[in-house]
């Protein structure tokens, strides 16, 4: 059993005020991060005694993730998120991305993007978004019209990685593939992966963005 992905974040000291601001029940993030890390809140001993609650939890959440991932996903559509966080401008993706601080993203999401193949019936087979978000997959063959979300998943899961707080997100990162064996560093074990079924049907592509935001915006939200 897996715990949820969102229980990672806690313990991962990426923020040293995290802990306090949930204590005072107010947050400074956007209300869509509150969502994905419900259950991580209650994630104490008897959660897991609980077989039944943590099974209906985690059939909610994967609702909640749909959601908090398709919101997420219109929010940076076309918009560059390294150019975002240093408050530039942003009206363009990262394969334009001219800056040098977005070289080493941009590196990764050729690579990944280039070689990505993922596994049938979780999503849309251009962008690995859910196929309830992105009718994409409607289309057939080669054909892109129909698929909305073409330029998002990968950059954006580049763009955290090898952005502004790199280092702390890239940690939580390896920390979270060495629970599933993958190694972080490996391009095209990490790209594999990412293509593959998680346990809630969905691509491991859109559940990494989903989780890899709930963690940037635990750092965004000190800035
Ligand atoms: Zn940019
Ligand atoms: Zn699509």
């Amino acid at each position: 059993m897996t715990p949820p992905a969102s229980a990672e974040i806690v313990g991962l000291g990426l923020t040293s005020d995290a802990g306090s601001r949930r204590g005072q029940g107010s947050r400074v993030s956007p209300s869509s991060s509150q969502v994905v890390r419900v259950p991580a809140r209650s994630s104490q001993a008897s959660q897991w005694a609980a077989g039944d609650i943590y099974f209906q939890q985690e059939h909610a959440r994967q609702w909640l993730d749909e959601e908090f991932g398709e919101r997420e996903a219109q929010q940076w559509q076309d918009r560059c998120y390294i150019c975002a966080m240093a408050q530039r401008d942003d009206q363009h993706d990262l394969y334009s991305c001219r800056h040098a601080s977005s070289q080493a993203a941009k590196q990764w999401m050729i690579q990944v993007r280039r070689k990505i193949r993922y596994a049938r019936y979780i999503g849309c087979f251009k962008c690995g978004m859910p196929q309830t978000i992105c009718h994409g997959w409607k289309g057939g063959g080669g054909d892109t019209t129909g698929c909305e979300f073409r330029r998002v998943l990968i950059p954006m899961v580049a763009s955290m990685l090898y952005g502004p707080w790199g280092t702390a997100m890239q940690a939580a990162w390896q920390r979270r593939l060495q629970g599933v064996r993958v190694d972080s560093q490996d391009i095209e074990a990490v790209t594999k992966w990412l293509g593959q079924r998680s346990t809630h049907g969905h691509s491991q592509l859109f559940e990494s963005f989903c989780w890899l935001r709930g963690v940037s915006q635990e750092v965004e939200g000190d800035i």
